[in-house]
């Protein structure tokens, strides 16, 4: 069945994974022994693969002992760290579902997310436990808050992450320990924060089979970046761990057995003493891109693009720069979602090209299809779909946004344009759905519109993404005040600034209009709202 009209497949996939994260996790790192999986970039401590492996089991019988199972989740609330680590890896063995969360959200913020995933336990770092512990009464299904670090807590109730631990590093991994068994195509493994195509964020639900195929799929394609036989090979974790692309690297590196050096905040001359350090030759940074023309002029737009201007093409240059500018050998460049476990079109080793964000990864398959759902021929532009075992299992508790993700035939719809060549390269042009990326964070619009609309002296509100060189997009929001109310865009910006998390905050600026332009149901007609800053008129 490989053979259906205009859908591209990737190579078969040889599955050589076929049990749940928990014994995978047991046989690679009592496998590993005393590689050492992560260092601490700053102060240079070492977590080695038996190390991680004894506190991960002793976390493992610490959640059985607090009523912590399958179906339950965890969380944790902290920037990088060595800790970090051990919780998910702890959760799988005893089939329980790790759940992360941005340490930068706020309270306000911290409400819905933790409604998506109910953890029963949150660890935290210093950083989050005042504002975690603040807020706790409204949250009953958490039994525990557990803080990571050697410096106490001031808050009662909270527990020490290393007093959970003690003992366990002058005792023998446990032989007897036996990770639960799950049906890994059923049980969730992770739950990560993504507003998909529209709304606000929901809880992606990754499986263990999901993650298990990303594992595969990466034994067969990147075998030069990760599987390649240097043992001093050693990678950076700076990417968030709450985030799938930090995650997954974080979770792919430990099943590696090799080195990932962690960074908690990016520092210019700490990153580049780690590169000279541990001799770093690849690393996967999030890159934003800045606009361009598109590839090829052969392109023919499927889905109506109105006549905003094209937003997110890949950036050719940035490609040629970076390989200018830093002498490397290699630009990979991949695209995906969290709801696609991690990427699913990647660059070839050694053959990629320009501007393209690579080819269908092994076991997966793509098609793009215009507003009638037709799947298009080569050249052809529409939106990108994507069908097979990387794809969620959907999102927590919201059966109509799976529903209107992922079709009855299994195909997701990610809510991005582009289109693919005759040789099967795909180039992401466009984005169609509601949402912002500000770096690598997602930013919701209708999150920002509905807290502009509780400000005393809005009517209305409209949020987009302003491109941005640096950044990708910034959030730019258009208000119309309320009769007889008056208010500033630096009040507006504030009053933002002091709900949300950093990332989300309104750094495009905010333009007040008389009325923003809507459909005959009140949807907002973004494009339209974009054009009017494109022509500058109507502001008010
Ligand atoms: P996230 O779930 O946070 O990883 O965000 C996924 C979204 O990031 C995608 O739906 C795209 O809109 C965007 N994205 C990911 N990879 C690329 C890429 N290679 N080029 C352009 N946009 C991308």
């Amino acid at each position: 069945m490989r053979d259906q009209k205009n859908i591209v497949y990737g190579p078969e996939l040889e599955k050589l994974i076929d049990v749940s994260l928990g014994e995978l996790l047991l046989l690679t790192l009592k496998a590993y022994e005393d590689n050492v999986l992560q260092v601490d970039g700053e102060t240079g401590e070492e977590l080695t693969a038996r190390l991680l492996l004894k506190r991960a089991i002793k976390l493992a019988k610490w959640f059985k002992s607090v009523g912590v199972g399958v179906g339950d989740s965890v969380s944790i609330n902290s920037e990088n760290r060595l800790e970090f680590c051990v919780v998910p890896c702890a959760a799988f063995l005893i089939g329980a579902t790790f759940a992360p969360l941005n340490p930068d959200y706020t309270p306000r913020e911290l409400k819905h997310v933790l409604g998506l995933s109910k953890p029963k336990i949150i660890f935290c770092s210093q950083r989050t436990i005042d504002k975690m512990s603040g807020i706790l009464h409204e949250h009953p299904y958490v039994t525990n808050l557990v803080l990571f670090g050697k410096e106490k807590s001031t808050h009662a109730n909270v527990l020490m992450f290393q007093t959970l631990l003690e003992g366990c590093e002058a005792k023998e991994v446990d032989e007897e320990f036996e990770a639960t068994p799950v049906d890994p195509k059923e049980a969730v493994a992770t739950i990560l924060c993504s507003s998909g195509t529209t709304g606000l964020p929901k809880g992606v639900m990754c499986t263990h089979e999901n993650m298990t195929t990303y594992v595969d799929v990466v034994r067969t394609t990147f075998t030069d970046i990760i599987y390649n036989e240097d043992p001093s090979d050693a990678i950076i974790g700076l990417t968030p761990f709450f985030h799938s692309f930090g995650f997954m690297l974080l979770f792919l590196n430990t099943l590696r057995g090799k080195k990932m050096v962690v960074i908690s905040k990016f520092k210019p001359k700490l990153f580049l003493d780690v590169l000279v350090k541990y001799k770093i030759n690849c690393t996967a940074p999030s890159i934003p891109v800045p606009a361009e023309a598109p590839a090829s002029q052969a392109v023919r737009p499927v889905v109506h693009q109105g006549d905003a201007q094209r937003r997110r093409p890949l950036g050719k240059d940035l490609e040629k720069n970076l390989k200018e500018k830093f002498n490397v050998k290699h630009v990979s460049q991949a695209y995906g979602m969290t709801e696609t476990t991690l990427g699913v079109l990647v660059t070839p080793y050694g053959s990629g090209k320009a501007g393209s964000s690579g080819r269908i990864v092994p076991g997966m398959m793509a098609k793009i299809v215009d507003e009638d759902g037709k799947a298009l021929g080569p050249y052809e532009e529409g939106e990108l779909c994507f069908k097979g075992p990387l794809i969620m299992k959907g999102y927590v508790g919201d059966d109509e946004s799976t529903r209107n993700t992922i079709d009855s035939e299994g195909w997701l719809h990610t809510g991005d344009v582009g289109y693919y060549d005759d040789e099967e390269y795909f180039f992401v042009v466009d984005r169609i759905k509601e949402l912002i990326k500000y770096k690598a964070f997602q930013v919701a619009p209708a999150e920002l519109e509905a807290l502009l609309q509780t400000h005393p002296a809005v009517q209305d509100a409209a949020v987009i993404g302003l491109p941005n060189e640096e950044a990708g997009e910034l959030p730019l929001a258009f208000v119309v005040k309320k009769t007889g109310k008056n208010v500033t865009e630096k009040e507006i910006e504030k009053f933002v600034a002091d709900n949300v998390s950093p990332q989300k905050q309104l750094r495009g600026g905010v333009i007040f209009l008389k009325e923003i332009p809507k459909n005959p149901t009140g949807k907002i007609l973004r494009r339209r709202v974009e054009r009017k800053k494109q022509a500058g008129h109507d502001e008010l």
